[in-house]
């Protein structure tokens, strides 16, 4: 296994870290990571958040041990103003429409929570076809003021130097390993072209050539968030958030209660998996009709 320094995305990494942590001062409250995956990011935020709660779709390759709940990012299964912070890092660009996403993460924050967002601006098509768009520093811009935020940090990581050596090092990556010799040499090639770029990127530094951004919005509104970000009095608050208390139903936006292995919203309507614990929000169980007649509920169609 290649260690992660001979990586052909050890620069890409390295500098979306270096800013996601910068922008780790704006985290405060209970933190929803939307598309959280294996939850890359928890050991930055976590310990400057009340909670931190990872939602993912459902058909991603994460391990589910780390999700806490699949839903759909266009409707969030949230009741509004209950985040202080969503962490949203390279997801935009995988959703056809990425507005509905930032106007579902504004709902959810309380005013004055921040959004804190990554997106690609040269990148290859990736997890293709589900592949949409890249984003210049003021369509992010105009995408979060558009809905409710004001932008109150954005930070390029890089520009033309790490660009052009990032892309160069996944070309070598990707199509330049045929044969015993190529594959033992393209790590130690990758790592060096990649610290050259980022030596000559500190030099001087072409940010509009840059590979991704990262872009901090504030919810527009009055704070009533508390000020103390120090993450030690919230020790105690950790892993104990009741989750139910602050989700809706997806459909209806009801409230919703748990059974065994089922959530349902408090009109009964709406039914929705648990599996393994884990909240399936994405598909309402559409078994309903089967089943007993209760003269309790009006299924709705
Ligand atoms: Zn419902």
């Amino acid at each position: 296994m290649t260690p992660d320094y001979l990586k052909h995305n050890w620069l890409h990494k390295k500098l979306l870290l270096r800013d996601l942590s910068k922008a780790s001062k704006y985290a405060n409250g209970l933190l929803l990571d939307i598309g959280c995956g294996h939850k890359p990011y928890l050991e930055i935020f976590s310990p400057l958040v009340s909670g931190y709660v990872g939602l993912d779709h459902s058909d991603t390759q994460s391990n589910s041990a780390v999700v806490d709940l699949y839903a759909d990012v266009l409707k969030l299964p949230f009741q509004g103003e209950v985040f202080g912070t969503v962490l949203c890092s390279q997801v935009l660009e995988h959703l056809p429409e990425p507005w509905h996403a930032l106007a579902e993460a504004n709902r959810v924050l309380q005013p004055g929570g921040h959004l804190i967002l990554s997106a690609p601006h040269i990148w290859n098509v990736h997890e293709a076809p589900d592949d949409y768009y890249r984003f210049t520093r003021y369509g992010l811009e105009y995408l979060l003021k558009m809905n409710g935020f004001e932008v109150v940090e954005l930070m390029a990581q890089g520009g033309y130097f790490a660009t052009a050596s990032q892309r160069f090092s996944y070309y070598l990556h990707n199509h330049h390993r045929r044969n015993f010799i190529s594959r033992r040499t393209t790590p130690f090639i990758c790592a060096l072209v990649q610290r050259v770029g980022l030596a000559l990127d500190n030099i001087r530094t072409f940010e509009d050539e840059t590979q991704n951004y990262v872009i901090v919005g504030r919810k527009l509104g009055k704070d009533t968030l508390p000020a103390s970000r120090s993450g030690h009095d919230k020790e105690e608050n950790r892993d104990s958030i009741d989750l139910v208390s602050i989700m809706s139903c997806p459909a209806c936006g009801g409230s919703l209660v748990s059974t065994e292995n089922t959530l349902e919203c408090a009109q009964g309507n709406h039914s929705y998996h648990l599996v393994e614990g884990i909240p399936r929000m994405e598909t309402e169980i559409t078994a309903r009709a089967t089943e007993t007649p209760n003269p309790q509920r009006r299924v709705e169609p």
